[in-house]
């Protein structure tokens, strides 16, 4: 079969020829249908050596959906044919986490050399793909698999992000979503469907502006030197309740903190890098709060799909065949992307 491996850190990924697996104990053989493209993929590709625990070689792909081919002797839980999405943040498997689904916050998370599948682990930019245990299977029914395949990461961190803000947005309150990508175009989407909030949105890029506003947004800027005060502008100035930064670059770090209420909250999601001091006294609101939300349970998954099936959620799809999956790399990391790359074995 076909997989798109990451052999070396500092390589390029490779489409490559690989052996299909065979599934053991209770293992599940899954057959793709889709899988997303990521920036967290172009992170992992353009990683130093020694700056992420995972052990190439290994296949990428960590947003996987697709039906169930075979099982191991032990598996239960599903069936052949059924229809899944994958939830892809394995932990340990054993710790209380685990046990209650919540593997994106294992106890044992510091001691594993991968953080999920494709990530450190074979994921699902391949034809075919091994989930250790059923009970990282979400049934999607007739759910489109480009769309199933976006929420479990996509979907489910947004969602995810949004579930740890709730108390900070309460009944009404302004959200701001910064960086209208694959994530941020779905966080417009969860807080239109789970919140009364107002959305406002910032992005580099024109198109992205208008992805926020085809996804129910009330208001988009450009990221500007007097950003901060027009999004306040939209508040009556008193500032934003929450900010979710998909981006995670000092510039946008620091406008959140410029833009925010005092008690208000920021979900540092996207991996930019950049950094924001905290000092007391200092220039942060006071009430400052900040998390730093890791993917999502597979219950919020379970609930994220439900939510798509009312009808709640659209991914905007940009479809790609498998083969092509180096190039759509290569695009993704040029910005030239609006919404969600998926690869679809062809
Ligand atoms: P994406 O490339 O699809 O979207 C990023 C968006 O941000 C684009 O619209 C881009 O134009 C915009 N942008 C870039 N620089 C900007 C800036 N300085 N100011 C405003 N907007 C800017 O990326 P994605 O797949 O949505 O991922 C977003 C980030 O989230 C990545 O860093 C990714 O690694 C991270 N991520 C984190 C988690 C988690 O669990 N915490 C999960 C998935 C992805
Ligand atoms: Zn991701
Ligand atoms: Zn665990």
């Amino acid at each position: 079969m076909r997989a798109v491996r990451l052999r070396a850190w500092g390589q390029r990924p490779v489409l490559a020829e690989v052996e299909r697996p065979v599934p053991r104990d209770a293992e599940v053989l899954i057959r793709v249908e889709a899988a997303g493209l990521c920036h967290s993929d172009v992170h992992v590709v353009d990683a130093a050596a020694g700056a992420l625990p995972y052990r190439p070689p290994f296949t990428l792909g960590h947003e996987v959906a697709g039906h169930v081919a075979a099982l191991g002797p032990m598996a239960d839980g599903t069936a052949v044919g059924e229809r899944v999405v994958i939830h892809g943040p394995w932990g340990c498997g054993s710790c209380a986490r685990c046990a209650t689904g919540r593997d994106n916050y294992c106890d044992r998370r510091g001691e594993l050399s991968w953080h999920g599948v494709g990530l450190g682990r074979d994921g699902g930019m391949a034809d075919y793909v091994l989930v250790p245990s059923a009970r990282h299977l979400v049934p999607i029914g007739d759910l489109g698999a480009d769309q199933a395949a976006p929420l479990s990461d996509a979907g489910l961190t947004s969602y995810h992000a949004v579930a740890g803000l709730r108390h900070a947005l309460g009944e009404g309150g302004t959200a701001v979503v910064i960086g209208v990508g694959g994530l941020g175009h779905l966080a417009v989407q969860i807080l239109r469907a789970t919140t009364a909030s107002q959305v406002l949105a910032v992005d580099i890029h024109e198109e992205a502006l208008a992805l926020a506003d085809r996804s129910g947004a009330h208001f988009g800027t450009l990221l500007r030197e007097d950003t901060a005060r027009v999004l306040r502008d939209r508040t009556g100035g008193v500032g934003a309740d929450a900010v979710l930064d998909f981006v995670g670059a000092t510039a946008t770090l620091e406008l959140a903190a410029a833009t925010l209420r005092p008690g208000g909250e920021l979900a540092l999601v996207g991996s930019g890098g950049g950094q924001l001091t905290v000092r007391k006294p200092g220039f942060l609101p006071p009430g400052f709060r900040l998390s730093l939300p890791f993917w999502g349970t597979r219950p919020e998954l379970a609930e994220v799909i439900a939510l798509a099936r009312s009808g709640a959620l659209r991914v905007e799809t940009d479809h790609s065949p498998l083969s092509a999956a180096p190039q759509a790399f290569d695009r993704l990391r040029r910005g030239g992307v609006r919404g969600r790359v998926v690869l679809v074995p062809d």
